[in-house]
């Protein structure tokens, strides 16, 4: 068994969590001995030059192996960003919307670390998918070489990082997305950059008996469905409340509640601007709904495919971050 290297993440993300965080406290500046503790699960372990196999795949660094059996790999930082921005951003996009991404992916994982555990991150916690080697890319680790080290700053502290595929055209604010404090650069604002999105514009249809078995399990004394409206409106578009509209009773959810419910592939956003009850095909009290909307995902900060637009024209990692994280700038850990 090796054990390489003093945990990077386990000591700082504390801090990182705490609030405010001076610059010199942390010695980032060229700093490449930074580990980052993953935990992969159970499984048979064998070493082989410049790493070990693990599930069938490879992976770069050293592991350890917890009391229960569990294997974490200790890896550094950027070889762990080399094998997830893959999955998190085509890799053939723009190099500019490659480090933006790498960035913002760095940042994420730094605030969602635990120091109170023998590893830093799970993977699947942060929905990210880590297979080590094999998901690398040369386009992408050549972005998370590019931008070592450099995380997004507000003020003295780490800025909160979110991304998502697609805004639709108006980013989201965090205080209207999830009910948070209001972060002043992450607010709502026009993106013009994402228009080329499949999910630009989409269109979906959710059928009644869906609808009824989301009220079923969501708000059962509602009885039987009759009809859904998704209601008020927020700065960006976006809508904040269902109302599930029953023959006992109304009831209203919040508007993240419901997508969720009702699936996020059959929901891609929350910017709806038209719905209309399908119509009926005669027996059925309520067919469903039909909307029309904008964007993939919850709009708050980074928007992928406004990136690529944004690089597309030219624009750098620096001047994309700035647009979708008002006030930031881009230092070191
Ligand atoms: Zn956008």
């Amino acid at each position: 068994m090796k054990v390489a290297r003093r945990s990077f993440l386990g000591g700082i993300a504390a801090l990182a969590l705490s609030g405010p965080l001076a610059a010199q406290t942390i010695g980032g500046g060229g700093d490449r001995s930074q580990a980052l503790r993953v935990l992969l699960g159970q499984g048979s372990v064998e070493p082989v030059a410049g790493g070990f196999l693990f599930g069938g795949e490879r992976y770069r660094g050293s592991y350890e192996i917890l009391p229960d059996g569990r294997v974490v790999n200790v890896v550094d930082f950027d070889d762990y960003l080399a094998s997830v921005v893959p999955s998190e951003m085509t890799p053939s996009w723009p190099p500019a919307a490659l480090e933006a991404q790498a960035i913002c992916s760095r940042g994420f994982i730094l605030a969602r670390s635990d120091p109170n555990r023998p590893y830093d991150v799970v993977p699947s916690e942060l929905a990210q998918v880590y297979r080590g080697v094999a998901s690398e890319h040369p386009a992408s680790s050549s972005a998370v070489r590019a931008t070592s080290g450099l995380v997004l700053r507000y003020g003295r502290g780490f800025a909160q990082i979110e991304y998502s595929s697609c805004c639709g055209g108006y980013s989201e604010s965090s205080a209207d997305a999830w009910g948070a404090a209001a972060l002043p650069y992450l607010v709502a604002h026009p993106c013009p950059y994402c228009t080329a999105s499949p999910l630009y514009r989409w269109k979906a249809d959710l059928h009644g008996a869906h609808l009824a078995a989301v009220a079923e399990r969501i708000a059962p004394q509602i009885g039987m469905l009759q009809n859904v409206r998704l209601r008020e409106f927020d700065r960006s578009g976006r809508v904040r409340s269902a109302e599930l509209i029953g023959s006992a009773s109304t009831a209203r959810v919040a508007a993240t509640r419901f997508r969720i419910d009702v699936g996020a592939r059959l929901l891609p956003s929350l910017l709806v601007r038209r719905q209309q009850e399908l119509s009926s095909s005669g027996t059925q009290a309520f067919a469903g709904l039909h909307i029309e909307g904008r964007g993939l995902g919850h709009g708050v900060g980074l928007c992928q495919w406004g990136a690529r637009g944004y690089a597309l024209v030219g624009g750098s990692a620096q001047e994309i971050l700035s647009f979708y994280f008002v006030g930031t700038s881009i230092g070191r850990i």
